[in-house]
């Protein structure tokens, strides 16, 4: 049977190419997001992927979440983490609930999932998690210290939890991408993007089907061997 994989965040942008990838890979894909409807409506008549909604960064809805899908579904064997948001600005000018809402949902979500998920993965001896992190996680960015520092946290957590799967079959790899263009991106001033796009030594913003490409290394059935990496998707800017 079909093993069941799960992409927060998975109704739009990164998260879309995502499902995409993992339903072509032959998983039985749902998506799961917060509170855009008519946009998850739209991705499911696109995809024929069955979304849910729920906010990932609350431990409860998550647990809940999780149970109904496995309840409708079957087990999840794999989990994307890659719901995140941005609320950015300098510090002083950074409120706390910017701070608060960036690491609770950014991070706090993957810790809500794998708690959800985890010990089932290994219970039953095989697992796939995959973290969607950021080279502002891995080099920082101004603005956004609450951005890098729950992406960073990300990078960290994927080395921790891989040590707890590694003799259970479950693998945690993480992706830190750089632009891609999304919705997110598209948020950022065009004279800030052509900035920083002109640091890309590839000279542009990368697609999701680009990050797709890695968590499909990831999750396949024959990457037994690699667990706590982070793999740079980002047209060459990690190197500066
Ligand atoms: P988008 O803003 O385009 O899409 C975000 C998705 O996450 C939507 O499906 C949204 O649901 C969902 N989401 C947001 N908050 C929550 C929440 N609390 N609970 C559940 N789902 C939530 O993002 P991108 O596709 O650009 O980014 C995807 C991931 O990649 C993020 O983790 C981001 O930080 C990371 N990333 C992106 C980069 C980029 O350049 N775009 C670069 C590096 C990393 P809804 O539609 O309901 O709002």
């Amino acid at each position: 049977m079909a093993k069941v994989a799960i992409v927060t965040g998975g109704t739009r942008g990164i998260g879309e190419g995502i499902c995409l990838a993992l339903k072509e890979q032959g998983r039985t894909v749902v998506a799961n997001y917060a509170g855009n409807d008519d946009k998850a409506r739209a991705f499911t008549d696109r995809t024929g992927i069955p979304a849910y909604r729920w906010d990932v960064g609350d431990h409860a809805a998550t647990m809940e979440g999780c149970k109904r899908i496995e309840a409708e579904i079957g087990p999840i064997d794999i989990v994307v983490n890659n719901a995140g948001v941005t609320r950015d600005g300098v510090l002083h000018k950074m409120s706390w609930e910017d701070w608060d809402d960036v690491i609770r949902i950014n991070l706090g979500g993957c810790f809500n999932m794998a708690k959800a998920t985890f010990p089932g993965m290994r219970d039953r001896g095989w697992g796939r998690v995959v973290n969607i992190g950021s080279v502002n996680g891995q080099a920082g960015q101004y603005g956004q210290v609450n951005y890098a520092a729950a992406k960073s946290g990300i990078h960290g957590f994927t080395k921790a939890l891989a040590q707890e799967g590694a003799k259970f079959g479950v693998t945690v790899n993480a992706i830190a991408p750089g632009y891609i263009d999304t919705d997110m991106v598209a948020a950022v001033p065009q004279p800030v993007l052509d900035k920083i796009i002109a640091r890309i030594p590839i000279g542009r913003l990368g697609h999701a089907s680009e990050i797709a490409r890695g968590v499909s290394f990831f999750t396949a059935d024959d990457a037994t061997f690699v667990t706590g990496s982070t793999m740079s998707i980002n047209g060459g800017q990690h190197m500066y």
